[in-house]
Formats: structure tokens, C-alpha cells, sequence
């Protein structure tokens, strides 16, 4: 029997943990396994890995090593930097009202929800574009004088989409208001440099550039008070109580360094195999659209509609064909769902519960592209044939 093929094109949901970064956590399971607040010389060493880690990625971040707070990864940061801003704004009497949009991971979302409901805070879901790009003139409008903080993410999960960030968060400073970024799909692909883009807190998550899983970081201003959501220890100067995990900070810095130092080449192989999937599926299959920015995207980063097909069976097909990919469509009652962003961004629910994301890496080759173009091409119209016998 020939062994099945697979072609993993996930990137976005995560990435397998470099070689390298898992060499460079491993003596800090076992020989360097002190506490980070330990007072002896035991602790002291992992304490050592934690400030070099720290200052690796403030090196990348073009921040101070202060600045940066150790989490669980990409939804703790962003819970902390929403939460922590507004519940501080609410304990100081400063403003009431928050700024989002509709097509922000759910970590976001749904805090954002959260404080609202909950705690009576005025949220402001801004509208998208059809390729899923916030107006920046109607952020400067949807500002004002009680807006505590905006949040708006790099780049989007679904459909790939690079926000104008700059220009927000210059806006949001106008208005006294602070600026987050959740940069969890932009690390590793983007430049990351905080005081280019002008923000005052960015989300990263490790396991998406190549580190390990339940790790990530905060970039916080100097100066910004943060209630904490984990309260607990001094650790983290406060703002984020728990023990150190040391092996997998040291992971994050490392996979951080090397996705910086290797950027330029990761991103051009990246393109060229995502512009080879984009090219394929559009001129091979039927009824296929191209979602999120033509150009403003990630360059990792390919998503679709297809007219006719549900987008949780072509997983399933893809699936046993050896293709791992996503889809943002579920299928919770038997009933197609569609995608909440590709609504936000105006598709019809008949077209967004055809959704399918492919996100290429490090070791995605031509062959595989070809591969997933063929079987795609074959798969959609497997699949439109079986729906037009129901
Ligand atoms: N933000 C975005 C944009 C994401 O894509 C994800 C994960 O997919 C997260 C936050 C959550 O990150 P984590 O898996 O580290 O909690």
C-alpha cells in the first residue's frame, strides 16, 4: 500500500516547534529547574534564562525588557491588555468606551462582550470593508473623548487581512485613548516593532511562529497601569502572578529570534507558495473566491469561498485525502453555520459556509501546493455532484 500523503497547510492554527527551540528548552526541564523567584543560586540561573529571554524579544519588540509580561499565550494577552486597561480606566473614573471590530479573535470578542454586559462599558464594533480592512476615517470618527482603548488586531486569522495599523493607533492617541494590538497572526511574518507601529500594547503567541504551545507575551507601555487578570504573585512586576514556565519562555525568545533573524527568507518562500495556492485555486476551480486583502495579507496566508459546498465537508474530504486545513464554517446542529468575519465582511451566508483556510510554512513545497490544487479541484466538484443528487 502507498503510504498516504500529507500536506499540512494549518500554519495559522499552529506550527510544529522548531528543532532548535525544543534544544534550547530542554536543560530547562531538567538541569536548570529552579523557581524564577527563588532566592538561591538555583533559582537564580532560571531567573538568568528569563531576563536573557526577556530581553531577546524586547530587542525584536524595540521596547525595554520592563516592558514585556509572560503569559499563557495569545488569549491571555489579550484578556489581560482588554480587561486590565478597562478595569484600571473603571477604578480611576476615566472613560467608559471601548473601540473593536466585528472580526476579532474570540478572545477579544468575547472579553469585549464581556465588559460590556457585564460591567456596562459602550463598545463601538466598527464596520469592515469587504476584504476586511477597518476606514481608518471611520475610526477617527467613532472616537471620542471617553474612548479608553481601541482594539484592533495586525492581521486576521480568517481571511488574512493587514490592518492599517499606524495610522489607528496615532488616531486613538489623539483622542488620550490606548491602542492594542492582538499581532498573535502577525509574529513572524511582520515587522513587530513597537514604536513603528505606535501602539501601546501588542499580543503574541509563541506556538504561532515555530515555539512552543501555552506561552506568549504582552508589550506594555511604560506607564500603563494594568489591573490584573491573574492576580496572585509580584511576578511580572505585578501584572501577571504565577510561576515562571522557564522552559517555555526561553522557547518563545528562541523561535522569536530565529523567525526575526531568517524573516526575509521565510517570507519570500512563504509568498511564492502562497501566490502558487492562490493562482492554482483560482484558475482550477470552479466558483472559487479569493477572501480577505488581494494584497494587504499575510504572506503565509490563503482563504476561500466556493459556491455550492459546505466548508466543514470539504475538511472532512481534504481530510482523507491528507490535507490538513481550516474552516471558520461549523456545523454545530447539522446546519451549516457561516462564518461570523466572512459576514462582517458582507458575503452572503449561502457563499460564507463555503470557507476554507490554507496557510502554508517553513516546509510547504511546490509539490504540495500542486497536490492540494488537484485534490481540491477534484473535491469541490465530488462534493457539488453529491449535492445536486440530495
Ligand atoms: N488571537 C488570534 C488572532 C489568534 O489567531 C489566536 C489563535 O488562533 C489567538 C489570539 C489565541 O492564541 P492562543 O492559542 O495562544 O491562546
Amino acid at each position: 500500500m502507498v503510504a498516504q500523503r500529507t500536506v499540512y497547510l494549518d500554519h495559522s492554527a499552529t506550527t510544529p516547534t522548531d528543532p532548535r527551540v525544543v534544544e534550547a528548552m530542554l536543560p530547562y526541564f531538567s538541569e536548570v529547574y529552579g523557581n524564577g523567584s527563588s532566592a538561591h543560586s538555583v533559582g537564580r540561573k532560571a531567573e538568568q534564562a528569563i531576563d536573557d529571554a526577556r530581553e531577546t524579544i524586547a530587542r525584536i519588540f524595540n521596547c525595554n525588557p520592563t516592558e514585556i509580561v509572560f503569559t499563557s499565550g495569545g488569549t491571555e494577552s489579550d484578556n489581560l491588555a482588554v480587561r486590565g486597561a478597562a478595569w484600571t480606566a473603571r477604578q480611576l473614573g476615566l472613560g467608559h468606551h471601548l473601540i473593536t471590530t466585528p472580526i476579532e479573535h474570540s478572545a477579544i470578542g468575547n472579553t469585549i462582550d464581556q465588559l460590556a454586559d457585564v460591567m456596562g462599558f459602550e463598545r463601538t464594533v466598527l464596520p469592515v470593508s469587504r476584504a476586511g480592512m477597518v476606514d481608518v476615517e471611520e475610526f477617527a470618527a467613532a472616537c471620542r473623548n471617553e474612548t479608553v482603548f481601541a482594539s484592533i488586531m495586525y492581521a486576521n486569522n480568517e481571511v488574512g487581512t493587514i490592518e492599517p495599523i499606524p495610522q489607528l493607533a496615532a488616531l486613538a492617541h489623539e483622542h488620550n485613548a490606548l491602542f492594542h494590538t492582538d499581532a498573535v497572526q502577525a509574529a513572524g511574518q511582520l515587522m513587530l516593532d513597537v514604536q513603528a507601529l505606535g501602539i501601546d500594547m501588542l499580543s503574541v503567541s509563541a506556538h504561532k511562529f515555530y515555539g512552543p504551545k501555552g506561552v506568549g507575551a504582552l508589550f506594555v507601555r511604560e506607564g500603563i497601569d494594568l489591573t490584573p487578570s491573574q492576580s496572585g504573585g509580584s511576578h511580572e512586576d505585578g501584572r501577571r502572578g504565577g510561576t515562571h514556565n522557564t522552559p517555555g519562555i526561553v522557547g518563545m525568545a528562541k523561535a522569536l529570534e530565529l523567525a526575526y533573524d531568517e524573516l526575509e527568507t521565510r517570507t519570500a518562500h512563504y509568498q511564492t507558495m502562497r501566490d502558487r495556492l492562490i493562482d492554482g485555486v483560482l484558475s482550477k476551480v470552479s466558483g472559487a473566491h479569493l477572501t480577505g486583502h488581494p494584497e494587504q495579507r499575510l504572506p503565509a496566508h490563503a482563504s476561500f469561498v466556493f459556491e455550492e459546498v459546505e466548508g466543514t465537508m470539504l475538511l472532512m474530504h481534504l481530510d482523507l485525502k491528507g490535507v490538513a486545513a481550516s474552516s471558520a464554517s461549523a456545523c454545530k446542529t447539522g446546519n451549516p453555520e457561516p462564518s461570523s468575519v466572512l459576514l462582517a465582511l458582507g458575503f452572503p451566508p449561502e457563499l460564507a459556509i463555503g470557507s476554507l483556510r490554507l496557510t502554508v510554512g517553513r516546509m510547504t513545497t511546490e509539490a504540495d501546493i500542486d497536490y492540494t490544487v488537484e485534490t481540491l479541484a477534484e473535491t469541490v466538484e465530488k462534493l457539488r455532484r453529491l449535492r445536486a443528487m440530495m
